[in-house]
């Protein structure tokens, strides 16, 4: 397929590679061009503007930090919206908002252009592998468009309807449980360390028990070795998916009062540990907190 890729960050250069593995014809676009260097030494080709990168495409794939990133893609007389032609088909594979997903949905389909909600789940190294989780949602004629190339990225796609948004409210919730999964683990494996108990021992007892997950199983070796730096997933950004967990909590009138611990546990990590840390960090402040 004749692919435009926006965005090359620790996710979107992994699956873009992916893409390009699988002989599409990939065009790719970065703010920060020097990302590109390795995937066009792979066969693709390095776009001067999001615009150039859509233009000419059956499918522009955008995978950007946050909201705020995307709308910068996307619009302005460089931006994706001014080149994507009619009836091409934008996968967004971003975590952003449940509005700014039905915003940007309705502004293609003004255009008539067509939008389909694909965040995932996975890390970097999952994405790397083609493990991904995929989230998708949009029309169904355009989920089936886009079917192959999820078979070049993932390990699973799940479909969760029609309206593009639903997907990102999915992995908003998804997100959420991770996060805190990981502030459970933090507690008890302090509390356990407190106690003459090793973490990595507490871990193999819950792991051969109760939690053989790969929540618990992969953010739990994390935890063990303290692997927080470099970090899989930025905590600045970890913070980002809570706060658009609260937007969302706030619209549907749903009180979420563990998501209070998260956010501030996040907020002190970020604040002591600097910006590029894990935001699984969380643990070494709730172990910092115990004394340890
Ligand atoms: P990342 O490494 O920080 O990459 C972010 C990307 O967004 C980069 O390409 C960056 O460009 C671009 N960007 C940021 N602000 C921009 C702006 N104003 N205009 C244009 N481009 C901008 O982040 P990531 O870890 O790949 O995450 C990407 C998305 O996937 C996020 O929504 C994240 O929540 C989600 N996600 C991440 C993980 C994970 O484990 N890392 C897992 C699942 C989902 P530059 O290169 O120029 O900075």
């Amino acid at each position: 397929m004749k692919i435009g890729f926006i965005g090359l960050g620790k996710m979107g250069g992994a699956i873009a590679a992916n893409l390009v593995r699988a002989q599409h014809d990939v065009v790719v676009w970065n703010r920060s061009p020097e990302k590109a260097r390795d995937l066009v030494a792979a066969g693709a080709v390095l776009a001067a503007s999001p615009k150039a990168a859509a233009s000419d495409r059956e499918i522009v794939i955008t995978m950007l930090a946050d909201d705020a990133a995307l709308e910068a893609v996307l619009s302005g007389a460089e931006g994706i919206l001014a080149g994507l032609r009619t009836d091409a088909l934008h996968i967004s594979m971003s975590t952003i908002s449940v509005a700014t997903a039905d915003r940007v949905a309705s502004e293609h389909i003004a255009r008539g252009q067509r939008f389909l909600s694909t965040p995932v789940f996975g890390r970097p190294d999952a994405a790397a592998t083609a493990k991904l989780f995929v989230v998708a949602a949009g029309t169904n004629a355009d989920f089936q468009k886009a079917s192959p190339l999820f078979g070049s990225i993932s390990q699973r796609v799940f479909y969760v309807g029609e309206t593009p948004s639903r997907a990102n409210l999915v992995k908003l919730c998804g997100n959420f449980l991770i996060l805190s999964a990981i502030e459970a683990m933090g507690e008890a494996m302090t509390l356990a360390q407190k106690g003459g108990i090793s973490k990595k021992q507490l871990l193999e007892v819950m792991i051969g028990t109760l939690f053989d997950s790969p929540v618990y199983r992969n953010y739990g070796a994390v935890l063990v070795e303290e692997r927080f730096k470099p970090a899989g997933f930025a905590a600045p950004l970890g913070l980002k998916d809570m706060r658009l967990v609260g937007q969302s909590a706030e619209a549907l009138r749903v009180p979420m009062p563990l998501l209070n611990i998260l956010r501030d546990h996040l907020l002190q990590t970020i604040g002591t540990e600097g910006e590029d840390v894990d935001w699984s960090a969380i643990a070494r402040t709730i172990a910092k907190n115990g004394g340890l």
